[in-house]
């Protein structure tokens, strides 16, 4: 087999050590803490993860500087590299920057597209980046979210550029919010689809419904699907139901997955109601789809997630799917949740989202 049945995880100690968040406490700024990727390194060690055969830890490489420029405007670089080179700032309520996350947020990049090449290279046959800071809110011009550059995007327009890469690509973002940054990339390419579950979030974030979806070429390319609060791991996989048809009939050469884990119950950031099992199940269910579509070319990149008890479990989760083996939830999670939840939403939000699906989708018809 090619790629000899192996899973790549990219990595660097840096990302568990680096870019400090300036104030310790729990505030949005605080979550996004090198504890997250220290937690689950922890709990893969625990695990004896990178002890497994099918396992590689694979270093990023350096990127040049200039990849950056792909993605994002000149002043946005500088202005990181600046403020990084002060030491300390904030850009609005959303952003810290320290002495570390100009370098940082460049290896996030890096690590990013180290993941994408392991998988198309057949190095490996899927892969798992685990870096941050996270990337699917950075717009071209400036930092957002908690998102410094668009690790994704850059990768993508890296591969297609750079590399003279011309095949398809699907994006499945599972991040409780709307990648409102990474969306716009690609909103009118017919080669990038784009498909976001994500949480309704009106009082924010205007963007992110059903009827958007692209432009010009890309049409039908751009798809959400957004959610109610206290989604739970019943209700979870439902958008496969629209998810599933779609990448059999666009058949894309490789499948991105914008990893964020805050739909987790204990999240401080999202609203969900998930356990770790939802993202076993979806890994699971998206491999046997992988097999059929891309040689099972599935690369997944960290987004958001900042629970640190829950993080470690979510990531090995996806893991264990991908090396197919049998997954236990943690005893803790096992609990029920009271939920307001009411399911007629979403079927509500599945039917129209397919009636409208159905003008670009013969699979949807
Ligand atoms: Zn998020």
């Amino acid at each position: 087999m090619k790629g000899n049945n192996r899973i790549g995880i990219i990595t660097d100690d840096d990302f568990a050590i680096k870019n400090v968040p300036p104030y310790p406490h729990p505030t949005f700024l605080s979550y996004e803490s090198p504890l997250r990727i220290k937690a689950i390194l922890d709990y893969l060690g625990s695990k004896e993860v990178f002890s497994n055969e099918r396992i590689i830890r694979i270093e990023p490489l350096p990127i040049d500087e200039s990849i950056l420029g792909l993605a994002h405007t000149k002043y946005h670089i500088e202005s990181i590299r600046r403020f990084s080179n002060r030491g300390f700032g904030f850009l609005g309520d959303e952003i810290f920057i320290t002495e570390d996350t100009f370098e940082l947020a460049k290896k996030a990049v890096g690590g990013t597209i180290q993941a994408i090449k392991s998988v198309l290279n057949y190095d490996v046959n899927q892969s798992f980046a685990l870096v941050r800071p996270p990337g699917h809110h950075a717009l071209q011009e400036k930092a957002s979210g908690l998102c410094i550059f668009n690790n994704i995007a850059n990768s993508i327009i890296y591969l297609k550029k750079e590399l003279q890469y011309n095949k398809k690509i699907a994006i499945i973002d599972i991040d409780a919010h709307f990648g409102d940054g990474l969306v716009q990339y690609f909103y009118d390419d017919p080669d990038v689809l784009y498909f976001s579950i994500h949480e309704f979030d009106f009082e924010e974030v205007d963007i992110g419904f059903i009827d958007e979806l692209g432009e010009g070429e890309g049409l039908g390319k751009s798809i959400n699907f957004p959610v109610p609060m206290n989604i739970s791991d019943e209700e979870f996989l439902e958008f496969m139901d629209v998810l599933e048809p779609i990448l059999l009939e666009f058949a894309p050469d490789l499948i991105i997955i914008a990893s964020g884990f805050d739909l987790y119950f204990a999240d401080p950031i999202g609203n969900g109601l998930l356990t770790s099992i939802s993202y076993y199940n979806f890994t699971d269910k998206l491999l046997k789809i992988a097999k059929n579509v891309c040689e099972s070319k599935l690369v997944f990149i960290l987004e958001g997630g900042y629970s640190l008890i829950g993080l470690p479990h979510c990531v090995y989760a996806v893991i264990m799917a991908l090396l197919e083996q049998k997954y236990e939830s943690p005893i803790f999670e096992k609990i029920q949740f009271p939920s307001e939840f009411k399911n007629e939403d979403l079927s509500k939000i599945k039917n129209s989202l397919r009636k409208l699906l159905a003008n670009y989708w013969i699979s949807l018809k």
